[in-house]
C-alpha cells in the first residue's frame, strides 16, 4: 500500500513519526523488579532456553528493536492481519481520528509489539509502552493516560495480567475516553473527572481466555496470531541477516527457518548463534552444512524441537503410557511450571501434531513416537483398550 502523505488533521500531522517510543515503567519499590515478578510469570523460568519464544536471553531486547519491520509491507506473514490493520489504519487516517482500540492475541515472540510499533509509526504517531504488571495503581495508568496526545498508541503488554482495579479505570478511558481522578482522603476526597484525548490501546496478550468479557468487548479490532511457516521465518531470517550484515545463503536460511519452532524471535536468536559457530568453525558463511552442524550443536532438532520438547514428548510416551495425562500430574513429572507448559511448550507441538489435549489430558500421536525414534504402544487383545493409534 502506497503511503499516503499526513492528511490535514490528522492525528499526527502536528507531529512527525517519531519511533523512539515511550517507555513507562514502575519508578521502583517491591515487586517492580524483574527478578521479583510473580512465578505466575510463565516465561520467568524460562529465561536460559535457547529457544524460549520470551524475549530474555541476552541480546534479546535490544535486537528485537534493530530487526523490527517497521512499515506494513516490511512485515512478513500473517498476511490476514495485516491487510486488515493496513485498511483500518488508512481509513483512520482518512477520518483524522484515532485508530479503533486493537487487541493482539498469541504466543510471545509473533510479533505483537512489533506490530504494536508498526501501527504507530503507520499512523505517524508517538507509542508509549507499558505492561500489565507494571501498572500496580490506577494512579499509574492515569498518569499515562493523560500525557497521551490524539491518535497517540498505548500499548500495554501483558494485558491479561492488569490488576482489577486498573483494570476498571480503563474502561471509560477506552469507552468514553474519560478518568477520574481522586484527589484528597476520606470525607474531603473528590472524584475530578478529566476528559482525555482520542487514544488507541492496543493490548497484548497470550491468553484471551483470561481476559475479562468487559476489557475483551470494549477492543473494535480482535486478531490472533498464528504460528508462521517454513517459507515465512527463511524470509525473515534472510532479511535479518541482510541487516545484521551476515553472510547466508538460502539453503542456511531455511535450514533455520525450518527448525525456529514457528516463531520469528527464535529464527532470529538461531541465527545469531549459527553465526557464532560459523565465524568460529568455517569461513563466517551460513551454508546448509553450517546450519546443520550448529543446530545440532545447541540440540535442536530437525523439526525445531529441544531437549524439553522431547523431554515432554517423552515422558509422556514412557511414563504415561501415551496418556492422556492431567496437565497438573504431567507438571508435576516434568517438575515444570503448569502454565508454562501450557502457554510456552504445548502450542507449538499440538500444532505441529506432536501433542494433543483431549477432555481427559494430554495425549501423544503417533509422530510423536517416529520422531522419537520410539516404538509406539502395543494393543493388549481382549483388553477393550486398543492402541492409540487404531482406527
Ligand atoms: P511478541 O510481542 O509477539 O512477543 P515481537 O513483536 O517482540 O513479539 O517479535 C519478536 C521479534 O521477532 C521482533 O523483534 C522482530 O525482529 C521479529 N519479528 C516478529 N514478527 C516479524 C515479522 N512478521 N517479520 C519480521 N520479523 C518479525
Amino acid at each position: 500500500m502506497a503511503r499516503k502523505p499526513h492528511d490535514e488533521g490528522s492525528p499526527g500531522a502536528s507531529r512527525p513519526a517519531d519511533d523512539r517510543p515511550i517507555i513507562h515503567r514502575p519508578a521502583s519499590g517491591p515487586g517492580r523488579e524483574r527478578s521479583d515478578e510473580p512465578s505466575s510469570d510463565p516465561y520467568a523460568e524460562d529465561d536460559e532456553r535457547l529457544l524460549s519464544p520470551a524475549a530474555r536471553l541476552p541480546g534479546d531486547q535490544e535486537e528485537d528493536a534493530a530487526l523490527r519491520p517497521k512499515r506494513f509491507d516490511e512485515f512478513i506473514g500473517q498476511r490476514k492481519i495485516v491487510e486488515n490493520m493496513a485498511v483500518y489504519v488508512e481509513a483512520a487516517r482518512r477520518r483524522g481520528d484515532a485508530l479503533d482500540h486493537v487487541l493482539l492475541a498469541g504466543p510471545p515472540g509473533l510479533g505483537k509489539t512489533t506490530l504494536a510499533f508498526l501501527l504507530a509509526n503507520e499512523m505517524g504517531t508517538a507509542i508509549h509502552v507499558t505492561s500489565g504488571p507494571a501498572l500496580e495503581r490506577k494512579g499509574d495508568l492515569a498518569g499515562i493516560l493523560t500525557s497521551l496526545r490524539r491518535g497517540d498508541v498505548l500499548f500495554i503488554d501483558e494485558i491479561h495480567r492488569l490488576q482489577s482495579v486498573v483494570e476498571e479505570s480503563l474502561y471509560p478511558a477506552m469507552e468514553d475516553f474519560r478518568i477520574e481522578i481522586v484527589t484528597g482522603v476520606g470525607a474531603g476526597a473528590r472524584a475530578i473527572p478529566l476528559q482525555l484525548e482520542h487514544f488507541t490501546l492496543v493490548g497484548a496478550t497470550t491468553r484471551t481466555g483470561q481476559l475479562a468479557s468487559p476489557l475483551l468487548s470494549r477492543f473494535g479490532i480482535v486478531e490472533q496470531f498464528g504460528f508462521y511457516g517454513p517459507d515465512e521465518l527463511t524470509t525473515i531470517v534472510r532479511r535479518s541477516a541482510g541487516l545484521l550484515e551476515i553472510p547466508i545463503e538460502d539453503d542456511g536460511a531455511a535450514e533455520i527457518g525450518r527448525r525456529a519452532r514457528g516463531t520469528p524471535r527464535i529464527a532470529n536468536r538461531l541465527l545469531r548463534r549459527v553465526r557464532d559457530f560459523a565465524e568460529v568453525r568455517g569461513d563466517g558463511r551460513i551454508t546448509r552444512e553450517a546450519a546443520e552442524y550448529a543446530l545440532g550443536r545447541l540440540e535442536v532438532d530437525a523439526h525445531g524441537l529441544d531437549a524439553t520438547d522431547r523431554r515432554i514428548l517423552t515422558t509422556i510416551a514412557r511414563r504415561f503410557d501415551g496418556g492422556p495425562v492431567g496437565i497438573e500430574s504431567l507438571a508435576a513429572a516434568l517438575a515444570e511450571d503448569r502454565d508454562t507448559l501450557e502457554y510456552v511448550y504445548e502450542p507449538y507441538l499440538i500444532q505441529e501434531g506432536f501433542l494433543l489435549r483431549t477432555p481427559r489430558g494430554r495425549q501423544v500421536t503417533r509422530r510423536t513416537y517416529e520422531h522419537l525414534g520410539l516404538p509406539p504402544p502395543v494393543t493388549r487383545p481382549g483388553s477393550g483398550q486398543g492402541s492409540l493409534f487404531e482406527p
